[in-house]
């Protein structure tokens, strides 16, 4: 369908625009407002950490942001299209072509090699040179010498970084890391956190989402959820 829109997004450069989105999980004695009218933009380029302790919110708001799941009521607006009530069918083909998702269990296939990994999400797409380009993709992580490796033969930010590089395979619209560090030693987590804002200060746009105020603290900006409410975080 070709429609109007209001505002494209290469002339605001807005990502994300939530308007007053909540979502509400059961009825009656059981309704839970597991995101309370929350209202939050981000522009291209930004680094946001959203940070809040256990049952704030962010797993809910992270499953939104990531086009996962829709708002009971609110407004999203990704790349300029209103995603807030699209279907599971149109969801995917937005998640699929414009963001690329970190977890914090890696989520690699153990038989696979780092750059067939890496590749995968090529496979859904007629993309010509799929090798080279999930080979370039791991040299941005720092990872030309283990391509070949298969995850059990990585270290734990090793398996996070080639999780990344085939978060970036597909050139996407935002990086969205969801507790990154949270499967890994400090010395691994320093290391992802470096590739994450390396891979900001070379343009990408990343939202971060995690408990932990440590790792909240290399993004540019921090929001603070609790009980689902948002807001912003005076930075120390
Ligand atoms: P966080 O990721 O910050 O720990 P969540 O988004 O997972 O928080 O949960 C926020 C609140 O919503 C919690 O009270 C949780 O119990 C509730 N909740 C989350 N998912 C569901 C669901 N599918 N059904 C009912 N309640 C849910
Ligand atoms: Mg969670």
């Amino acid at each position: 369908m070709v429609a109007a829109r209001a505002a494209p997004a290469e002339m605001t450069a807005e990502i994300i625009r939530l308007v007053d989105v909540s979502k509400v999980y059961g009825t009656g004695d059981a309704t839970v407002r597991a995101v309370d009218a929350v209202t939050l933009s981000v522009n291209e380029g930004d680094f946001l950490a959203v940070m809040g302790p256990s049952g704030s919110g962010k797993s809910t708001l992270m499953h939104i942001l990531g086009c996962l799941d829709v708002p009971t009521t609110g407004e999203y607006r990704f790349a300029g299209e209103d995603v807030s009530r699209m279907d599971e069918r149109e969801l995917a083909s937005i998640r699929n072509r414009r963001i690329g998702f970190v977890f914090q269990q890696f989520h690699l296939l153990s038989s696979m090699s780092a750059w067939r990994n890496v590749e995968l999400p090529l496979l859904y797409r007629a993309a010509r040179d799929r090798k080279q380009t999930a080979l370039n993709a791991l040299a941005q992580v720092g990872l030309s010498n283990r391509v070949d490796h298969r995850p059990n033969q990585l270290s734990g930010g090793q398996q996070q970084r080639v999780a990344i590089a085939r978060a970036l395979v597909t050139d996407p619209t935002m990086i969205l890391a969801d507790e990154p560090t949270g499967n890994l030693d400090s010395h691994a987590s320093r290391e992802v956190l470096e590739i994450l804002t390396g891979l900001n200060r070379s343009g990408h746009t990343i939202v971060l989402i995690t408990h932990d105020p440590n790792v909240a603290g290399v993004a540019e900006r921090v929001v603070e959820m609790s009980d689902g409410r948002l807001r912003a975080r005076v930075a120390a």
